[in-house]
């Protein structure tokens, strides 16, 4: 099968060529973002594969299906980027890779709040400069302390284990399919304003669907212990990014540690280092020191790219031999995807 990909990095490149299935299709690499500029150059291949900032909105998907694409392929587990209803309209069949390696997004995220609680990216800037002062980077104990867990699926099971088994923190969780097997190990469920309102800790591992955008916006900061620590590795859109800053700016918000940005398409996986800046919302995120920017490294392991590329590619063999696509497969009703 001809597979166009867009986004694609040097590294993609590498993992997709030296994974198992690769010969069985012809893929072609593109760089830049799946956009209604750039959608016409998949013309006559029939899937696409794209990742989390690719545009796959209504107008964009009608010029794929009119130049012959049948399946796209989702090489990540999010799929807030896709218009599933326009898909389905179009017949075009969606599928994801619903699990690389939770245990990378976990554990990064689990470094994000380590960092952010004892700023250790501060401590780095600062004694690279010659300044081995301790003063401003008092941090605290996790052990003890209450974090919330919103969402806990294959991700949010694994930072809530860590935490609660790892660190000795309690465990406050919400999710539409509360999981048994963290309740045994002392989680406790409750609804997501309950938890802000306790949680030393915030940490965001919900899909972001129309239930969970601005999941964290002014009402429930205003409700937040003072000094609540939030880290996102989900997607940019759970949180109400201005309303983040108001609540840093007045100190209700202690501290910000991010590895998805609402606005990322324009910004995340390039390297701007040589140009101006042009977004004053991250450019204001980026003074403050109690915030951390990452952009969208989470689930950049050797492991998950290998996994990534090898489910992909299977989930094209499958679709050209007939085949279902299992769980892989995202359907328009799937806008609370359940437990793969
Ligand atoms: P998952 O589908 O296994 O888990 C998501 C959980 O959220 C499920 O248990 C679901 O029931 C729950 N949920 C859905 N709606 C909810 C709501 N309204 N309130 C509370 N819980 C709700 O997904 P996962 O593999 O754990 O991934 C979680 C998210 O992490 C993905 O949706 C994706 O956006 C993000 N992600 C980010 C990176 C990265 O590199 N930063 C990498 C992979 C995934």
């Amino acid at each position: 099968m001809r597979i166009a990909m867009f986004s694609t990095k040097p590294y993609d490149r590498r993992s997709f060529e030296g994974a198992p299935g690769a010969s069985a299709h012809e893929i072609l690499y593109f760089e830049p973002r799946l956009a209604p500029l750039t959608a016409p150059l998949a013309n006559g291949a029939e899937a696409v594969c794209a990742f989390v900032n690719d545009d796959l909105s209504a107008p964009v998907l009608e010029v794929l299906a009119a130049g012959g694409t049948r399946l796209l392929l989702l090489r990540c587990a999010g799929f807030n980027n896709v218009d599933l209803a326009a898909a389905q309209r179009l017949g075009l069949k969606v599928a994801r890779v619903p699990a690389y390696s939770p245990h990378a997004v976990a554990e990064f995220a689990i470094g994000l709040m380590l960092s952010l609680v004892r700023g250790i990216h501060r401590a780095y800037q600062r004694t690279r400069d010659g300044n081995f002062a301790l003063e401003g980077l008092l941090g605290f104990d996790l052990n003890g302390k209450t974090v919330g867990v919103l969402g806990t699926g294959k991700i949010g099971a694994i930072v809530a284990r860590i935490l609660a088994a790892g660190f000795g923190c309690r465990v406050l969780a919400s999710d539409v399919h509360p999981d048994p097997g963290l309740q045994a190990i002392g989680v406790t469920y409750m609804d997501p304003r309950a938890i802000a309102a306790q949680a030393d800790i915030l940490t965001l591992h919900c899909p972001l669907t129309p239930e969970t955008h601005h999941v964290v916006r002014a009402e429930t900061l205003a409700i937040a212990k003072p000094g609540l620590l939030v880290v996102n590795t989900s997607r940019g859109g759970l949180i109400d990014t201005e309303a983040a800053i108001e609540a840093l700016k007045s100190g209700r918000l202690g501290g910000l540690a991010i590895d998805v940005y609402e606005q990322e398409a324009d910004l995340f996986f390039e390297d701007l280092s040589n140009e101006i800046l042009t977004d004053d919302v991250i450019a204001r995120l980026l003074t403050f020191p109690n915030v951390l920017v990452t952009g969208h490294q989470a689930f950049f392991t050797a492991e998950a790219l290998g996994a990534i590329a090898e489910v992909t590619l299977g989930n094209a063999t499958r679709f050209a031999a007939g085949e279902a696509l299992g769980h892989a497969e995202v359907t328009a009703s799937a806008m609370v995807p359940h437990k793969a």
